[in-house]
């Protein structure tokens, strides 16, 4: 079905990231929509096709408790319903904790998109002192885009939503 969840630790961008790729195109049902497994961020519709934005915040919880475990479970099982996944991250700013969420997101079906958006890079400098590391990222895990964003500038983010859109079933999906 058409669902893109957008994951990542808080403060990565993720909002900001939300709110250009909806642009004016929001659609939204009520201010908290919510379906049993997904907690629904916005809607963006065009002519052929709507892509319901999801959250997932279980995936960075430490796995040492039962209790964590259970919620761990709650949004690796939410992730299963998604065409694809953007993984926002602060180019300024990566921690062991995303890639405690990236070895997570390595257990996946094949049709499902893993994008990492790194996200902030109008506050870079020297952004050519990005390619090796980004190279190195590539080499470690799985990613079927590896994107440089700024979510604030709207810098790469048209092109999240061409993938979001090509990564979609061919029939149009429609929410209750
Ligand atoms: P969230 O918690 O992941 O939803 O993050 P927010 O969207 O609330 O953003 C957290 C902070 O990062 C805010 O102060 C944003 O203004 C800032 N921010 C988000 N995107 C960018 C970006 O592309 N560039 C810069 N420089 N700051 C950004």
């Amino acid at each position: 079905c058409g669902m893109v969840a957008i994951v990542g630790r808080p403060n990565v961008g993720k909002s900001t990231l939300l709110n250009k790729l909806l642009g004016q195109k929001v659609s939204i049902t009520s201010k908290k929509p919510q379906t049993t497994r997904h907690r629904i961020l916005g809607i963006h519709t065009d002519e052929a096709k709507q892509i319901v934005f999801i959250d997932t915040p279980g995936l960075h919880i430490e796995e040492k408790r039962a209790i964590n475990r259970l919620m761990n479970r709650a949004a690796a099982s939410s992730l299963a319903d998604v065409s694809m996944v953007i993984f926002v991250v602060d180019g300024m700013n990566w921690t062991a904790d995303d890639e405690m969420v990236l070895q997570k997101l390595q257990y996946r079906n094949d049709d499902r998109k893993i994008v990492l958006a790194i996200n902030k890079v109008d506050n870079i400098k020297d952004k050519e002192a990005l390619f090796p590391y980004l190279n190195e990222l590539g080499q470690k895990f799985d990613f079927d885009e590896i994107l440089p964003i700024s979510a604030s500038k709207g810098t790469n983010v048209q092109r999240i939503l061409d993938m979001a859109q090509t990564s979609l079933p061919e029939a149009p999906f429609y929410f209750p």
